[in-house]
């Protein structure tokens, strides 16, 4: 990354900020993501600016009169200006600090501000008003010259915070960086206490690198840094290497998520999980691979406390790219339909079809018109409202009692006999035809078992 720009043009409004609180004596700077952003040519967003002051909470309070309290042990207070809200957090130095926890005191001086900040490229403040940068630790000169590498000893930085490992596997796979090899060494010897981290960072974490244009970058890191054993085993299974030099389906994974757009995170999810259920040693063994693959998938993503919906979504998306992407047409189609109609369909033909790309890429006669029909005629069917379910039947259980059955067993089979007709043409689907459908199959099965027949 030779590229270095220029640092951030500041709203009015952050400037006000910045003025407001120097005219009453408390220095304040522009510092974290948003000044590394725009020096790497990021286009900023307005409610990105986050600011550093010597200023303590009371202060601010006494500064802008009206503030809301967002972290006050932390120094954090939220600043409303008429473009919105700005975090200002009160200079801070750490006093102690293990695993994630860390006694901070305030200080007074933006360059220990800055010493308490995780990467150099982390770590350089920018003066809007006085277009002045601070940059103690050579954050220019590594983001020009492409490395990560820690604000001071590596060994205790990492020490102090375990989530700086998968900070740094994530910067450097977002914009591209070497990361250092002392940086480096020091992140691969502490990776055994990233178990000790929340699930719910690491999750966040997880989600920031599906959120970047390339998570592949971002993801490879975590293969060779040795992380995934310790985070995601099962996904750490699927890195076994084929011997021809194609890509093992780790490796083929990743390429078609970076396909996807970034727009639609849990569909890359979804591609990323895709291969889990390949490798059938382990947990799920007994089970069919398209059902191993959901179950897998979605007890990774309850590990990690992914919400009810999203566990659901995922593992539903994952089982259908198990199974492949025939739908068939006709019937094979509307039961591939009703087979998967909680499965987000736009999600799972989004990663065939990048997938389909990925092969085209590599010299493989290209199946993505084949998959890009397939869509059609879904979105075909679809269109067509085909009865997919009991529910959607011209007949109902209350026409069955009508009909003299009493509710019991026998009456499910009536109608999963019914639908399975409708499956098969849906013309059939009106009231009349399915009564006197049901009326012959309930008198067949009278027969067949020596029962007596229905009333007359
Ligand atoms: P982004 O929000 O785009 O992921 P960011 O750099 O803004 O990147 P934040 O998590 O918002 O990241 O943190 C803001 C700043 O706070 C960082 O740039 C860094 O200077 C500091 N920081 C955040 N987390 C840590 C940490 N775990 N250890 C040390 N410094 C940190
Ligand atoms: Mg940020």
């Amino acid at each position: 990354m030779t590229d270095t720009r220029e640092p951030p043009a500041a709203p009015d409004s952050v400037r006000w900020v910045i003025r407001k609180l120097e005219r009453a004596g408390f220095e304040t700077w522009a510092v974290g993501g948003i000044v590394r952003d725009a020096l790497v040519g990021r286009p900023a967003r307005d409610g990105d600016w986050d600011l550093a002051t010597r200023a303590r909470p009371e202060q601010m309070r006494t500064v802008f009169g009206r503030v809301v309290p967002i972290g006050v042990e932390h120094g954090t207070m939220g600043v409303l200006t008429r473009q919105g809200m700005y975090e200002v957090t009160t200079f801070r130095r750490d006093v102690e600090t293990f695993g994630r926890r860390a006694t901070v005191e305030f200080a007074d001086d933006i360059d220990e501000d800055l010493a308490r900040r995780d990467f150099t490229i982390n770590a350089i403040a920018w003066h809007p008003l006085r277009r002045e940068l601070r940059d103690p630790f050579g954050g220019m000169d590594d983001l020009a010259a492409g490395t990560l590498r820690t604000v001071g000893d590596a060994r205790t930085r990492f020490a102090e915070d375990f989530l700086r490992i998968l900070r740094a596997l994530r910067f450097a796979g977002r914009f591209a960086l070497a990361i250092e090899p002392n940086t480096w060494a020091a992140l691969c010897e502490h990776r055994r206490h990233l178990a000790d981290l929340s699930p719910e960072r690491v999750r966040e974490e997880l989600a920031k690198i599906l959120g970047c244009a390339r998570p592949s970058r971002a993801l490879s890191l975590y293969a060779a840094a040795g992380v995934l054993p310790v985070l995601y085993p099962a996904l750490a299974r699927c890195l076994s290497r084929q011997e021809d030099g194609q890509p093992d389906s780790w490796g083929v994974a990743l390429l078609t998520v970076d396909i996807i757009s970034r727009s639609y995170p849990l569909a890359r999810l979804a591609c990323l999980l895709g291969g889990i259920g390949i490798p059938s040693r382990g947990v799920g063994e007994e089970l069919r691979p398209e059902e191993r693959a959901r179950m897998r998938a979605a007890e990774l993503m309850e590990r990690l406390r992914y919400s009810r919906a999203d566990v659901e979504g995922v593992s539903a998306l994952v089982r259908a790219l198990a199974a492949g992407p025939e739908t068939g047409s006709g019937p094979a189609l509307r039961r591939w339909l009703r087979q998967t109609r909680r499965v987000d369909r736009h999600h799972l033909f989004r990663i065939w079809i990048a997938r389909a790309r990925l092969e085209a890429a590599r010299g493989t006669p290209s199946p993505e018109s084949a998959v890009q029909s397939g869509w059609k005629a879904v979105r075909a069917e679809l269109a067509k409202d085909p009865p997919l379910t009991v529910a959607d039947l011209a007949l109902s259980g209350h026409d069955l009692i009508e009909m003299g059955m009493r509710p019991g067993p026998g009456f499910g089979a009536v109608l999963a006999h019914l639908l399975d007709l409708v499956l098969d043409d849906p013309a059939l689907n009106r009231r009349s035809i399915l009564t006197r459908r049901a009326r012959l199959y309930i008198d067949a099965r009278a027969q067949a078992s020596g029962g007596p027949r229905r009333p007359a």
